[in-house]
């Protein structure tokens, strides 16, 4: 096909006038619109390598694939416009449905067209409810993307929460510093480093997009006191084996990123081509284990169809369970035992399987 012939250097002009000027892709950009940032533009070497595979729209995403359109139930999990209350402990505020770039794979597709915007209404309310619900330790702020917002914004959003006094811990969900680095100012950071815990998890899935301005903002990040931590999607084709990985979780520990989840893909219409199979994923964890420290490794999760919450799932290494002992592999094959309790046989086999 020809659009994949183009080479670097690529500008968002070039990159929208390639998608526009393509039937199909087109249409795709209608029902999902194309949007990436020149900073994107300019690290791509080419529309298939792991950049252009995650930004630029592809005809597979008209596929009837059977997948779902709100595929973790979050719509229905809502006491409040844009809260999403599944777990006793914590809540997830989705502030904004802008992203600087989009994702083709993104799990909140549904959300590109009908514009997020918190107002003021929309912040008394969450406060409100967040108040009533004193179990509620951990804010989750996410989106689109948090960091996006203007300063003025995110300062509300921020006072609002730390107001509460049972709200122990923030967190917001970004690719703002992958996408466009520039747009984290450092006033933004300065706001989130006065307003501790901040956890900032930084979405990311390829050592390609560690560029040079992104590294630099980690570093201010890090700099300023502010945990960071990182999330990847396994993503077939870009990010799915072992070694990409192993380089991509090493250099976010050497800047002092904390890999905390790589999730398996949800069931999402229009994104199957980017599905990996959770054995895959499972195959890919045990490789790791061997050649990883275990900082590096973050939990995979699969987040259940239709609300039922995220899942680790660890490649086992238990071969028996006995009545007095359980036996165990290690990485060279080599069997070991570990004496049991009396009694505990049935119980460590009810909480491994459930059988
Ligand atoms: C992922 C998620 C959270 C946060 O979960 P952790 O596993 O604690 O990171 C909270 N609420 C919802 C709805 C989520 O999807
Ligand atoms: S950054 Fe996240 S929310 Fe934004 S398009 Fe990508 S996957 Fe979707």
């Amino acid at each position: 096909m020809k659009l994949f012939m183009q080479t670097a250097p690529f500008t968002v002009k070039k990159l929208r006038g390639l998608v526009y000027s393509d039937p199909v892709l087109k249409e795709v950009h209608k029902k999902y619109p194309f949007k990436i940032t020149p900073h994107l533009a300019q690290i791509m070497e080419s529309l298939d390598d792991p950049i252009g595979k995650q930004f630029i729209p592809s005809e597979l995403e008209l596929a009837e694939d059977g997948g779902m359109e709100d595929p973790l139930g979050e719509e229905h999990l809502s006491p409040v416009p844009h809260l999403v209350h599944r777990y006793p402990d914590r809540v997830l505020w989705l502030v904004t449905s802008r992203c600087a770039a989009r994702c083709r794979f993104c799990t909140r597709k549904r959300l590109w067209k009908h514009r997020i915007v918190v107002t003021e209404e929309n912040i008394v309310a969450v406060k409100d409810y967040i108040k009533t619900h004193p179990e509620v330790r951990d804010v989750l702020i996410s989106g689109g993307d948090p960091l996006l917002l203007d300063e003025e914004t995110l300062k509300r959003i921020i006072y609002a929460l730390r107001s509460i006094d049972h709200v122990a811990i923030l967190r917001i969900g970004t690719r703002l510093p992958i996408s466009d680095p520039e747009q984290v100012t450092p006033s933004k950071i300065a706001l989130l480093a006065s307003h501790q815990p901040i956890y900032v998890n930084i979405h990311i899935n390829h050592p390609q997009e560690l560029s040079t301005p992104t590294k630099q903002i980690l570093e201010a990040m890090a700099s300023a006191g502010i945990p960071l931590g990182s999330q990847t999607v396994l993503l077939k084709g870009i990010n799915d084996n072992d070694e990409t990985l192993r380089e991509l979780f090493l250099l976010l520990l050497k800047h002092r990123v904390r890999p905390y989840y790589l999730l398996q893909m949800d069931l999402m219409k229009g994104t199957t081509h980017f599905r990996t199979s959770i054995s895959r994923g499972l195959e890919i964890l045990q490789a790791l284990r061997h050649r990883l420290s275990g900082l590096g490794i973050p939990h995979f999760v699969i987040d259940l169809p239709g609300g039922g919450g995220k899942i680790p799932l660890v490649p086992s290494a238990i071969v028996a369970v006995k009545e007095k002992e359980i036996i165990m592999k290690n990485r060279l094959g080599k069997l070991s035992a570990y004496p049991l309790e009396p009694g505990e046989k049935d119980k460590i086999l009810k909480l491994l399987t459930h059988a």
